[in-house]
């Protein structure tokens, strides 16, 4: 297996100046280099690309890639071009002539790598052609796209499962960072790869700090405190709404902060603009939906807040995977409320899909509240909710640098029901706290005859509020919607009878002291600063000249910086400060082609620092 390698070894060192396959990427790249077909679950920033990209380097023929966004394939094909690796990609709003350019390399052996979307690829004339050329492999990027027990199921990808009839002989991969076993199960037979070998690797993001807290009110004044507290970094702030988005970045910008409002009603100009000014520059934040994602490789993105919670656990750890990949330090905050929940279990009730569908749907928002909500280390909860076993606390997240306290709430928790129950799910929260603590305004005499009128003084109104939430994410409560004025009404009532009957215990999170959870994830963690501020004196002024460089030289090429070099090869260089041009080669991700480009600028700002 050893010698096998040495090849594929050799092309990560000279042409993408990586010492050492990372993780499972030797296996992966054996099993191709065989000629059979896998797939491969790794995380984000553990180097999907090059198990495909390296095979396709060294079988004969071309290698299709199919990727779901445009923006994506850009990317990664200027990326290889830099890095002196012969790959182009079909977009159908290239012009015919450039196209026409593309396919003569390709039919005279010249590509190694040919990028194309699934609808592209599908295509009859272009399948017909592809037919005649040799092939090296198929590999289908994000391919959890193909099942709908994902989360983002995309229908042009089923057509894919025609390429192992299309192309039998050639070795197909499919790469995903997110999939559950049940996903992988229908990506595997979607795909017929159900013979083939699986790869999965841990999920652990070890760089990735999480944090999550319940948000007060709209949550925006806490993400412009939360924005604040992390100046002169990269982020990304995904909002639910395009609304949404939009006051926000007006807020942060009011308050001085560089950002950007980006979603998919902004006029298509004005998001490229943007999505190159965010990619461009050393700390922007960029506050999107959803829209904004997938493709979106920044490197140095520092945290990811989500201003309201994400959709899945699969869709969390893919979002709040884009801080990080660079492998520095990074942090994951997400805002969550008993609301979101509500309004996201009403979403799918209304969805036309089959019940089971439905059902599958239901339990993942449970789980990922669950998680949100929960006691317990949220990196291991999500490694855990993947299939991974014997996994331990990550040591880093809030719940494991401050275990929540919880105590007794039986007793409010009856007093609460009761008071629900009375009053006849006529009303919403605040009226409901007002009853417990006997505050009504106006109170009606019928209500002030209740017997849950005022029995609830021993707690404050955030205190009621904490309750009522955690009632709801339990389900012994529910929420009804009522067009924005929402009702609260009891839940499961097998759950509420047990609680009535004190058979079931309620348990609720001892807010840390004086801080009603307000400064909980305020600062960043000690460890990410420490990393921000790894230079000093010489050696900051040297990693700023880089920096300044590396600006320029993106600019002029009209490229992002990291496309250049990541900031792991800068920092790489600071350490180093190489001399010679076989002392650069040491820094992590300088390849012979960039040796050559960019070697003698680099070892002159190295000389003049
Ligand atoms: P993803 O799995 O998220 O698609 P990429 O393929 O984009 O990850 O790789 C993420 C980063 O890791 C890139 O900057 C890449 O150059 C780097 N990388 C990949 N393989 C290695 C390796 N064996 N050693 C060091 N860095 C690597
Ligand atoms: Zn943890």
């Amino acid at each position: 297996m050893t010698d096998s390698l040495a090849p594929a070894r050799d092309i990560l060192r000279r042409v993408f100046g990586h010492a050492e396959f990372r993780g499972l990427q030797a296996a992966v790249i054996t099993e191709i280099l065989a000629g059979r077909s896998a797939m491969a679950v790794l995380p984000t920033g553990g180097g999907k690309s090059l198990c495909y990209q390296i095979p396709a380097m060294l079988r004969p023929g071309v290698g299709l890639v199919v990727s779901p966004l445009i923006a994506l394939m850009a990317d990664q094909v200027e990326g290889l071009k830099q890095s002196g690796v012969a790959a182009e990609r079909l977009d159908s709003n290239h012009s015919l002539d450039e196209r026409a350019d593309v396919w003569r390399r390709a039919e005279q052996g010249e590509l190694d790598l040919l990028y194309l979307s699934p609808e592209g690829l599908m295509q009859g004339a272009t399948l017909d052609r592809l037919r005649r050329l040799p092939l090296s492999l198929a590999a289908i990027d994000e391919a959890h796209c193909v099942s709908q027990w994902g989360h983002d199921f995309r229908p042009e990808y089923r057509m894919l499962g025609r390429l192992a009839e299309v192309f039998p002989d050639v070795p197909r991969l499919a790469v995903t960072a997110t999939a559950d076993a049940r996903t992988r199960d229908d990506i595997r037979a979607e795909l017929r790869l159900q013979d083939s070998a699986e790869f999965v690797d841990s999920f652990a993001r070890p760089e990735l700090a999480l944090a999550a807290e319940r948000k007060r009110g709209q949550g925006h004044a806490r993400v412009e405190e939360l924005v604040l507290a992390r100046p002169g970094r990269s982020g990304v702030v995904y909002a639910g709404s395009r609304d949404g988005t939009d006051k926000l970045a007006e807020r942060l910008a009011a308050v001085g902060v560089p950002a950007l409002a980006y979603h998919a009603g902004l006029d298509r100009n004005l998001r490229t603009e943007r999505l190159e000014k965010f990619l461009e520059a050393d700390a922007a934040v960029m506050v999107a939906t959803i829209a904004f994602g997938m493709g979106v490789d920044k490197p140095d993105v520092r945290f990811v807040i989500h201003a309201d919670p994400p959709a899945s656990i699969e869709a969390y750890w893919q979002e709040i995977g884009r801080a990080g990949r660079d492998g520095q330090p990074a942090e994951g905050i997400t805002l969550y409320g008993s609301a979101d929940m509500a309004w996201a279990l009403r979403r799918t009730a209304g969805r036309e899909v089959s019940e089971e569908v439905r059902q599958v749907q239901n339990r993942k928002l449970r789980q990922l509240y669950g998680m949100l909500d929960g006691v317990s280390c949220r990196a291991a909860a999500v490694r855990r909710y993947f299939g991974e076993e014997g996994v331990e606390p990550c040591g880093v997240c809030d719940l494991c640098l401050a275990p929540p306290e919880s105590i007794d709430a039986t007793v409010p928790a009856q007093k609460a029901l009761a008071a629900v129950h009375r009053l006849g799910g006529r009303f919403g929260r605040g009226r409901l706290i007002d009853h417990l603590l006997g505050k009504t305004k106006d109170v009606h005499d019928s209500e002030a005859a209740l017997s849950t009128y005022g029995v609830g003084k021993e707690f404050s109104p955030n205190a009621w509020r904490d309750l009522i939430d955690q009632l709801l994410f339990d389900g012994l409560l529910k929420e009804d919607a009522n067009d924005g004025r929402p009702l609260i009404g009891l839940g499961d009532a097998d759950g509420v009878k047990g609680v009535y009957r004190g058979e079931r215990r309620v348990a609720v999170r001892k807010q840390p002291e004086g801080a009603d959870a307000s400064t909980r994830s305020g600062r960043p963690r000690k460890r990410t600063r420490e990393a921000m501020a790894e230079f000093t004196g010489d050696d900051l002024v040297l990693f700023e000249a880089l920096r300044a460089w590396r600006r320029d030289e993106a600019h002029e090429q009209h490229v992002p910086p990291y496309v250049i070099f990541g900031d792991k090869t800068l920092h790489d260089i600071v350490r180093l400060k190489p001399r010679s041009p076989a002392e650069l080669l040491l820094a992590t991700g300088v390849g012979d082609s960039k040796l050559q480009r960019y070697g003698a600028a680099v070892l002159k700002v190295v000389k003049d620092n």
